[in-house]
């Protein structure tokens, strides 16, 4: 688990290449002023460069995605391996907008696998659609989602687990505090070695009542990482 938080920023699809490295640029210095671990995720085409940028910083490149298969006749899909070469130490898998495009869990599972074999952190995504979360069925739906997963690992050690409540991605609302510190106990419980992350609406607001929460050991932030300030004051 990590020592440190960890704020991981998922830029999704909405920088180009050059705004990516452009945003890197001009705020490495103030990110590396921070005690936490940070994680930055461009899109695959700024990953390269943004390690280079980033290089001897503390600060850690992650891609969004990556294939389960480890080479072979899989065009237009991308390699663990290769993301480690260009100097990647995380990849976050099952990411719930890559789910909806048919990523079934038995895949995150065999990209979880690649990753770890390649040398990479996998930063695997959890979470329940509205439905169970209004049928209160949560616990019982994160419980089968994370078997597969938990397989892959004994007791989630070298893992990121994110909690994300699909509900709750980009919509401003999120589960009330006491609804978090019974499924991160729970979380905890099931994998004691992982670190544990929350990720759907973080912001500044809201940070500060996160950070009580008991197993959150960082975060994975989408919409509020883009503009550099409101990721500053949510590390900070
Ligand atoms: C995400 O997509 O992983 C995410 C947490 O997004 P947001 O912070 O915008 O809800």
């Amino acid at each position: 688990m990590h020592k440190k938080k960890l704020f991981v920023a998922n830029w999704k699809m909405n920088m180009t290449t050059q705004e990516s490295l452009a945003w890197c640029v001009t705020h490495k210095n103030e990110l590396q002023k921070s005690s936490s671990q940070i994680v930055i995720c461009p899109s695959f085409t700024a990953l390269a460069r943004a390690g280079e940028i980033f290089k001897d910083t503390g600060i850690a490149v992650g891609a969004q995605s990556c294939c389960e298969h480890e080479k072979g006749p899989f065009t237009g899909q991308i390699a663990a391996q290769d993301l480690a070469e260009i100097g990647c130490s995380y990849v976050i898998a099952g990411h719930s907008e890559e789910r909806a495009l048919g990523v079934t869990n038995e895949i995150v599972a065999r990209k979880m696998v690649t990753i770890l074999k390649a040398g990479m952190t996998p930063i695997v995504c959890i979470g329940e659609p509205q439905t169970i979360y209004d049928a209160k069925t949560t616990t019982n739906f994160l419980t089968k989602q994370l078997a597969p997963l938990l397989a892959v690992t004994d007791q989630g050690a070298a893992l990121c687990i994110a909690y994300e409540p699909l509900w709750a991605i980009g919509s401003g609302i999120m589960p009330s505090l006491e609804t978090l510190k019974t499924i991160f106990a729970l979380l905890h419980k099931k994998a004691p070695k992982a670190t544990l992350l929350y990720g759907g609406s973080v912001n500044k607001e809201n940070i500060a009542s996160l950070q009580s929460i008991p197993y959150i050991n960082g975060f994975l932030v989408g919409g509020a990482s883009l503009n550099f300030d409101e990721f500053n004051l949510i590390i900070s």
